[in-house]
C-alpha cells in the first residue's frame, strides 16, 4: 500500500531507487512509448501552475496593478512576435527572391550562349546555396533540420524536445532555409517559417501565437494561421489564447502588408516578382489592410451565404462534381502514400545512413541537390516549344499571361471608361470584371477569367480586354464609391487606368472590396518589348514560344504554381509535361524530405497536388466539352486534396487556400475534396506530422484516449512500481544521490506527524536543483522550520521556479556541495505544489486520460479510496462574483 512506503521514509524509498532503470539507460522504456525514442530527450513539460509557498505569497501581494501589468505585457509580446516573425518571413523570402532571381538570370543570359556553360553555372548556385544549408543544419543548429511542426506540435502537447525551441535553432532555421529553397529543392519555407515563429515566440514564452504567425507569415493568410493553431498544433486551446493569436496574426498581416508595398517599387532587388504565395492579391493600401480586410471578410461571407451562394455555382456544373471528387480519391492515396514512403525513407536513413556521421548528411543534400539541378534544367530539353497562346489581337500582345513571364513591357494607355471601351471591344459591357494587379511587382496582372461575367452576361460575350503586365502602379485613388483611378509609371510613361466597381458591397469604400470583383477596363497600344522571362523562352527560338516543362521545373516554385494555377487559357501544358514533372517532383520531395535541411511540405504539395489536378482537368475539358471548364480550378483543387491526404487538416487547411486564391466561390468544392481526400488517407495511415513524431519518438498524447483504456483502472497504468518520494524534511545528501538515481521529475513530499502520515504535495525535480544550487535553504536541524512557532521562511522569488521554456536546464550533475553541505537538511514544506492532481486508484484510464490531456498535467497523484468527505463542490460553489485573477489565467499559458 502506499501509505506503508511512505511510513518508511527515506530507507524505503533508496531502496526503490536502486529497481529503478539506471539513470544512464534513459527513460525510453520508462515512457511507454517504444525503443526508438531517445529518451534522454524526452521530457514532459510543466505547464501547470505550481502552488507553492512562495507563489501563493506572491499572489497574496499582487494588487490590482499588478493584473493590469501582466495584462498589458502578454498583449505587448503578442504584438512583438508578430512584427518578429514577419520581418523574419520577409527577410527570407526577400534573401530567396534575390538569390533565385540572380541565379536564374544569371543562368539564361548564359545559356544564350552555351547550354553546358548554363548548366555547370545553375547547378553550381544551387550547390552552393544548398551547402550553406547543410552545413548551417548539421554544425550549428541539427534542431532546425526539417519543418519543426511535429516537434511544435509535441511542444504545444507537453513533450520537450532537446534544442527545438533556442535562438541557435532560429537563426539555424531562417539562414537554413534560405539555402535550401534558394538552391531549388523540393521543399519549401512555409513550414520553417511555423518553426521560425514559434521561436521567436518561446523567447517571449507564447509558443501557440508564433506557430499562428508563422502561417500567416507564410501564406499571408491571417485567419488561417489562427486555424492551423488551433487545428494542428495546439493540446489545450481558450477563450484568451485565441484573442492573442488572432491580434498576432494580424500583426502579422499589416507588417507583411507594409514591407511589400514598401518592396513594390523595386527597392528589394529581385524581390516583390514572386515570393509570399498569394495568387489574386488586391491593391489595398498597407495601413487600412487589417480593418478594411475583417471587414471585406465578413462582408464578402454574408453576400458569399445570400447571393452568392447561388450565383457563385455557376462557376462549376453538376457534373465537375464526379471528377471533383475523383480529385479528392486521387490527393488522399498520393498523399497516403506521400507519407508512407518518407516513413520508409526516414526509419532507414535514422537507422543507416545518418547513423555514420554529418559527413554523410551532407554528402547526401549535395547528392540531392545535383539531382534535383540535372532534373529541373534537363528534362524541359527533351520538351518541344509551343507557340504562345493567342490573344486579343487587338491589344497587340502575343504572350497576354503565358506561363512562366515576368511582365510583358507594354505601352498602356489607359484613359478609358466603362462604356468607352465597351464600344471600342463593340460589345456591351455589364457583369462584373476583376482587376487583378500582382502587388508584389506593381505589374497589373491578367484578367482573372474565372470571376469574369457573373449575372446577365454570358462568358463567350465578354470581351477579350487584356493589360499589360510590368506597369509600376503608383497610386489608387478613389472618385466615388464605384469608382477607382489608378496611376502609374510604365517604362518611364505615366498612365492613368479606371476602374469600376459594380458589386458586392458597394457601400463600404473601395478598400474593402479584397476579395470582391471589380471592374477595370483598359486599353492596351502595342507591346514594346518582353520583359524578363522566366521559362517562357527558355529553350526557344523564338519570343512567342515558350516551353511548358520549364516553366514549372525551370523556374522558382512560388512562380511554377502561379503557372500552374493560371486559368487564362486551357492546355498551357501538355499532358506528356504534366506527367512527366508529377513523377519526378514526387520522387524529389519524398527522397528530399528528412533530409539535413529545414524543409516545409506545403509548397511541394500544391506542387503535386496542382499537376495532377491540372491533368485531371485536362481530361474534363475534353470530356465535357460544351462546359466552360478551366483548369487552373481543378489545380487549385489538386493542390487542397493532396495537403488534405497527406496531413489531413481540413478547416485550417481550406482557409488558407480560400485566403491565398481570394476566391470565395471555390469554398464549397475546397471543403469537398478535402473531406474525400482526408477520408482516403486516413483508412491508410496517420497524418503526415504524426507520423513523423511518431517516428522521432516524441509521444503525442492524441485527443482521444484508446479504447482498452475503458477497461482498465488508474493503478494498472504504473504497474507495480513503488514511488520514490521525499520527507518533508530531507538531507542534502539522500536528496542528491535520490535525485542521482532516477530519472524522475516529480516526486511526491509526505510529511509524519505523530505516526500520521499526510502528503502534503509534489515537488518538481527542477525546484530541488534550485535549492540545492543556491544553498540558501539548508538548514542544520532534521525537524521542520516552523517548529518552533514561526511561518515559513520565504527566501526564493515564484520567478526563480519557473522552467525556463525549453532546455535541458540544470542537472544534479552540474551541482557540487561540499562535506558540509552534504551534512544539511532541507524543509520542503515552502516550496512543494500544494495542490496536485489526485486521482482514485480505481479510477477507469479513461477519465484518467482525459484529466491528464485536458489540464496538460505532467503528474497525477494515485492515491487508494479517501476515508472522509469534507465537502462537496457544484456549479453553484464555483459561481463566485467577477474577482477572478485574470493574472492567474494567464500565468498559466506562460509558454502555450
Ligand atoms: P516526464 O518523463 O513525462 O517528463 P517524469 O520524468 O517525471 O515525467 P518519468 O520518470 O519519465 O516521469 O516516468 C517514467 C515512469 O516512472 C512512469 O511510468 C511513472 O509512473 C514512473 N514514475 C514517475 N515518477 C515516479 C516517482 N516519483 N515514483 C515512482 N515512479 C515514478
Ligand atoms: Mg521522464
Amino acid at each position: 500500500m502506499l501509505s506503508n512506503h511512505f511510513q518508511n521514509g527515506i530507507e524505503t524509498a533508496k531502496l526503490v531507487w536502486s529497481r529503478l532503470p539506471n539513470a544512464d539507460d534513459g527513460d525510453a522504456d520508462e515512457v511507454g512509448v517504444s525503443k526508438k525514442i531517445d529518451g534522454s530527450s524526452v521530457e514532459s513539460l510543466d505547464y501547470e501552475v505550481v502552488e507553492n509557498h512562495a507563489y501563493r505569497e506572491e499572489q497574496a501581494q499582487r494588487g490590482k496593478l499588478h493584473v493590469g501589468y501582466y495584462v498589458v505585457v502578454k498583449w505587448f509580446f503578442a504584438l512583438l512576435i508578430g512584427i518578429g516573425t514577419g520581418l523574419a518571413a520577409i527577410f527570407i523570402n526577400i534573401s530567396v527572391e534575390n538569390f533565385a532571381g540572380w541565379k536564374y538570370s544569371l543562368t539564361f543570359s548564359i545559356i544564350q550562349k552555351s547550354y553546358i556553360a548554363g548548366f555547370v553555372v545553375y547547378m553550381l548556385i544551387n550547390l552552393v546555396l544548398v551547402y550553406s544549408s547543410t552545413y548551417i543544419i548539421t554544425q550549428f543548429a541539427p534542431a532546425a533540420a526539417g519543418s519543426g511542426i511535429p516537434e511544435i506540435k509535441g511542444y504545444l502537447n507537453g513533450v520537450d524536445t532537446h534544442g527545438i525551441l533556442l535562438f541557435r535553432t532560429l537563426i539555424g532555421k531562417i539562414f537554413g532555409s534560405i539555402g535550401s529553397v534558394g538552391g531549388g529543392l523540393a521543399l519549401g519555407k512555409e513550414g520553417p517559417l511555423v518553426h521560425i515563429g514559434a521561436c521567436i515566440a518561446s523567447l517571449l514564452g507564447q509558443v501557440t501565437c508564433g506557430c499562428a504567425a508563422g502561417v500567416a507569415a507564410a501564406f499571408r493568410a491571417p485567419v488561417g494561421g489562427v486555424l492551423f493553431a488551433l487545428e494542428e498544433v495546439t493540446s489545450w486551446w481558450r477563450s484568451q489564447l485565441m484573442w492573442r493569436v488572432f491580434f498576432t496574426s494580424a500583426i502579422v498581416a499589416v507588417v507583411v502588408r507594409t514591407a511589400m508595398g514598401w518592396c513594390k517599387s523595386g527597392k528589394c532587388g529581385h524581390f516583390g516578382s514572386g515570393g509570399f504565395i498569394i495568387w489574386d492579391v488586391s491593391g489595398l493600401e498597407s495601413e487600412l489592410f487589417f480593418s478594411s480586410h475583417i471587414i471585406a471578410s465578413v462582408c464578402a461571407f454574408l453576400s458569399f451565404l445570400t447571393n452568392d451562394l447561388f450565383s457563385g455555382q455557376e462557376d462549376y456544373s453538376f457534373e465537375e462534381l464526379l471528377p471533383m471528387a475523383v480529385i479528392g480519391v486521387i490527393g488522399g492515396l498520393l498523399g497516403a502514400l506521400f507519407n508512407q514512403l518518407t516513413i520508409y525513407i526516414t526509419y532507414w536513413r535514422r537507422n543507416y545512413l545518418h547513423k555514420k556521421g554529418n559527413r554523410v548528411k551532407i554528402i547526401e543534400v549535395c547528392l540531392i541537390s545535383l539531382v534535383t539541378s540535372i532534373i529541373s534544367f534537363g528534362l524541359p530539353l527533351f520538351r518541344s516549344c509551343s507557340p504562345c497562346p493567342e490573344s486579343d489581337p487587338d491589344s497587340g500582345i502575343e504572350c497576354p499571361r503565358p506561363p512562366g513571364t515576368y511582365g510583358n513591357y507594354v505601352n498602356m494607355n489607359f484613359n478609358f471608361s466603362l462604356r468607352r471601351v465597351g464600344e471600342l471591344a463593340g460589345v456591351k459591357l455589364c457583369g462584373f470584371w476583376t482587376l487583378r494587379w500582382l502587388e508584389t511587382t506593381g505589374d497589373l496582372g491578367g484578367q482573372d477569367d474565372h470571376e469574369l461575367p457573373m449575372k446577365g452576361d454570358k462568358r463567350t460575350e465578354a470581351p477579350k480586354v487584356t493589360w499589360g503586365l510590368g506597369a509600376k502602379l503608383e497610386k489608387v485613388s478613389t472618385r466615388n464609391t464605384r469608382r477607382l483611378m489608378l496611376t502609374g509609371d510604365q517604362g518611364g510613361k505615366r498612365f492613368i487606368g479606371n476602374c469600376l466597381i459594380k458589386q458586392g458591397c458597394h457601400v463600404f469604400k473601395w478598400r474593402i472590396m479584397r476579395s470582391l470583383p471589380r471592374v477595370c477596363l483598359f486599353k492596351l497600344d502595342k507591346v514594346v518589348k518582353i520583359g524578363i522571362l522566366r521559362g517562357i523562352a527558355f529553350y526557344c527560338g523564338k519570343d512567342k514560344e515558350y516551353n511548358d516543362l520549364a516553366t514549372i521545373f525551370f523556374n522558382t516554385q512560388d512562380d511554377a504554381i502561379r503557372n500552374l494555377f493560371s486559368a487564362k487559357t486551357i492546355h498551357e501544358y501538355s499532358a506528356q509535361s504534366l506527367l512527366t514533372f508529377l513523377v519526378m517532383f514526387y520522387t524529389l520531395a519524398v527522397v528530399t524530405f528528412g533530409t539535413a535541411v529545414p524543409a516545409g511540405q506545403f509548397v511541394p504539395g500544391i506542387m503535386i497536388g496542382s499537376t495532377y489536378g491540372r491533368l485531371v482537368g485536362m481530361f474534363v475539358v475534353s470530356f465535357y466539352k460544351k462546359l466552360n471548364i478551366e483548369e487552373g480550378t481543378y489545380a487549385l483543387l489538386g493542390a487542397a486534396s493532396f495537403l488534405g491526404g497527406s496531413m489531413r487538416m481540413t478547416v485550417s487547411l481550406c482557409v488558407i487556400m480560400v485566403e491565398i486564391t481570394n476566391n470565395l466561390t471555390l469554398l464549397p468544392l475546397i471543403m469537398l475534396v478535402l473531406l474525400i481526400s482526408k477520408a482516403v488517407g486516413d483508412a491508410f495511415n496517420e497524418g503526415l506530422y504524426e507520423e513523423q513524431a511518431r517516428l522521432r519518438g516524441i509521444p503525442l498524447l492524441e485527443s482521444r484516449p484508446k479504447n482498452e483504456m475503458r477497461k482498465m483502472k488508474a493503478k494498472e497504468a504504473f504497474g507495480n512500481q513503488k514511488v520514490v518520494y521525499f520527507p518533508r524534511v530531507v538531507k542534502v545528501a539522500d536528496v542528491v544521490s535520490i535525485l542521482k538515481s532516477n530519472n524522475h521529475n516529480g516526486f511526491p513530499v509526505i510529511d509524519s506527524k505523530s505516526g500520521e502520515t499526510l502528503v502534503i504535495g509534489l515537488m518538481l525535480r527542477s525546484h530541488l536543483l534550485v535549492l540545492l544550487q543556491s544553498k540558501v535553504d539548508f538548514q542544520h536541524s532534521p525537524l521542520p522550520s516552523d517548529s518552533r512557532g514561526g511561518s515559513l521562511p520565504i527566501r526564493h522569488n515564484f520567478s526563480e521556479f519557473v522552467k525556463p521554456a525549453s532546455s535541458k536546464g540544470l542537472s544534479i550533475h552540474d551541482i557540487h556541495l561540499g562535506p558540509d553541505d552534504l551534512e544539511m537538511y532541507i524543509d520542503l514544506a515552502p516550496f512543494v505544489n500544494r495542490s496536485p492532481y489526485i486521482v482514485p486508484e480505481d479510477m477507469s484510464l479513461t477519465k484518467v486520460y482525459n484529466l491528464f490531456r485536458q489540464l496538460g498535467l505532467r503528474h497525477i497523484f494515485v492515491v487508494p479510496r479517501a476515508s472522509r468527505v469534507i465537502g462537496m463542490i457544484t456549479r453553484k460553489d464555483l459561481l463566485i462574483e467577477d474577482n477572478e485573477d485574470p493574472a492567474t489565467v494567464e500565468l498559466q499559458s506562460t509558454s502555450v
